[in-house]
């Protein structure tokens, strides 16, 4: 069995993953999202930076071959280059060095080993096997954070680095991304000048590498008792030969590429991930309260779950199965969202924001105007073409907001009003253009989760839209996908994206619009069916 950082890492999102990308049917796969291919790209451009200004050596070897590939990589190490891109490591697991595997390999059932492929392999001094010099593992990542799963595969890059140098270094580097620019532009050295994989103080665990690149330091004597676990936890999956239970979570599950497979099987199941506010934990605990379907929590008492959620989870998770048992709205809450229904108002807003966060930019802000006297829908796109447009938009949007002073501004979830709070601090607005804005904003997603309880399987705007029956008119589009064209357009200059993104952010607004007259509909011709 071949044991790769890749699969560690998959595994540490989740255990099925790793399964499936081992013994899943490959036809079965979803094709990678846009979403996913641009954050292949933004990964490949990052490290193409980084290494644009490293001299660095590349083992020569027949693609796939990594026997061969390790030998070269060793005979690079033994010459004490300084750094080798794209090294391959092979060891054994339980070598010389290995903490796992010594003792406690009752649990392997055959021969493993361990490949890496570290992004660079930078020589230090030191004592090892190849003479007064060894290595440590650096790897080059797109994320801005030093996530558990980095620190986790940087420990396991140092495990094998460590079986073939015959020493473990101390620390383990990862290059992330700094919060200030997508782009990255300069790297004078990994390590900004001074001895690639020290740290900026000695007690600092991270630095800035020159702009735009932070260098963090993973300090191994931490992280690798906790990677030899998700080792065994990873090898022992893959020896069971038992598919890992599905579970559906937007957060892990949207990016990959099973998740058609994964999805139509937990339908099929009637899975209890599928219902909005089963997490992992709050699944496990169910379990242990026996109850493992839609249907049985659905016919359990709220008191019966009480002691272990509290009371207000208890209810909402029974009245959420009942819900989608029944394929009916429930009304959660008497307490009515009163703006919503009086005063009423000739013109109302619709307000939805398309942003490129990475830009930490707000590039479209969609505003529908509804004129329900004169029964008008005028759908205005404040674009900015280029990045450096937002001002130009933001102001555009307080004068169309200002024309209709009474009007409230109806919008789903918060991002909306964080970002005129955002904005009026960035160009500094005058205080008496924003803070009467406050007082107009509505946010239905609030209004609606805590009046009603309905048959869908995530309170995200399209899935409710999608359930009263609106269609958006690219059935595929999302937030992710208009980061990907405004990217694109950036790019290229084709229209076709903006144009795209505009068609789906009035799709937001209307569907927005629909769910506010839905809710109001719902709840002014209530019926007995309908109440707790
Ligand atoms: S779709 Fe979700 S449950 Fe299925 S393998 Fe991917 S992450 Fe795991």
């Amino acid at each position: 069995m071949l044991i790769t950082a890749e699969l560690l890492l998959s595994y540490q999102r989740c255990k099925r993953q790793t399964f499936l990308d081992i013994y899943g049917d490959a036809k079965a796969r979803d094709a990678p999202s846009e979403l996913l291919l641009k954050l292949q790209q933004e990964r490949s451009a990052h490290r193409q930076t980084v290494l644009s200004q490293q001299n660095y050596h590349q083992p020569n070897y027949p693609k796939g071959d990594w026997n061969a590939a390790a030998k070269a990589t060793l005979a690079l190490m033994q010459q004490g280059v300084e750094r080798i891109y794209k090294g391959v490591l092979l060891a054994p697991l339980g070598g010389e060095l290995g903490e796992l595997g010594r003792e406690e390999n009752s649990f392997l059932s055959e021969d493993v080993m361990l490949l890496s492929r570290p992004d660079l392999l930078i020589r230090q001094p030191g004592q090892s096997i190849l003479g007064d010099w060894m290595y440590l593992p650096a790897q080059i990542e797109l994320g801005k954070r030093p996530k558990l799963e980095y620190q986790i595969v940087a420990a396991y890059n140092a495990q094998v680095l460590a079986e073939v140098q015959g020493v473990i270094p101390q620390t383990a580097s990862l290059m992330l991304r700094t919060k200030r620019s997508k782009e990255v532009n300069v790297l004078k050295d990994v390590a900004c000048g001074r001895p690639a994989g020290i740290p900026v103080r000695p007690e600092a665990s991270s630095g800035s590498c020159v702009d735009d690149v932070k260098c963090y330091v993973v300090h191994l004597t931490k992280w690798m008792p906790q990677m030899q676990q998700v080792l065994e936890n990873c090898i022992q999956t893959i020896q069971s030969l038992q598919a890992p239970e599905v579970f559906i979570t937007r957060q892990r599950c949207s990016l990959c590429r099973w998740y058609s497979s994964c999805y139509t099987l937990a339908k099929s199941q009637q899975h209890l991930s599928l219902l909005p506010g089963v997490t992992p934990s709050r699944y496990t605990q169910l379990q242990a309260l026996n109850l493992t379907s839609i249907k049985s929590l659905a016919n359990s008492s709220p008191a019966q779950l009480e002691p272990v959620f509290g009371s207000k989870v208890a209810q909402h998770l029974v009245l959420q199965a009942q819900s989608i048992l029944h394929q009916q709205p429930i009304l959660s809450s008497p307490s009515f969202p009163s703006s919503l229904l009086s005063p009423s108002f000739p013109i109302e807003l619709y307000f939805d924001i398309e942003a490129e966060p990475d830009l930490n930019l707000d590039y479209l802000l969609g505003v529908l105007v509804v004129d329900r006297s004169r029964k008008t829908e005028t759908f205005h796109s404040l674009m900015a073409e280029r990045p450096q447009d937002e001002e130009l938009i933001w102001q555009k949007f307080l004068d169309l907001v200002w024309q209709y002073p009474l009007a409230p501004i109806f919008h789903f979830c918060s991002y909306e009003v964080d970002t005129v709070k955002r904005l009026a601090k960035l160009y500094h607005t005058p205080k008496d253009q924003v803070q009467p804005l406050m007082n107009r904003f509505v946010d239905l997603y609030e209004h609606l989760t805590q009046t009603v309880v309905l048959p869908v399987e995530s309170y995200a705007l399209k899935s409710i839209a999608r359930w009263i029956g609106f269609d958006w008119h690219n059935p595929q589009a999302n937030g992710s996908q208009c980061i990907y064209w405004y990217d694109q357009w950036l790019k290229t200059g084709d229209r076709t994206f903006l144009d795209a993104i505009q068609r789906y952010n009035e799709d937001d607004c209307r569907a927005t619009y629909l769910v506010k007259d839905w809710l109001m509909d719902f709840v002014q011709n209530l019926d007995n069916r309908y109440l707790v």
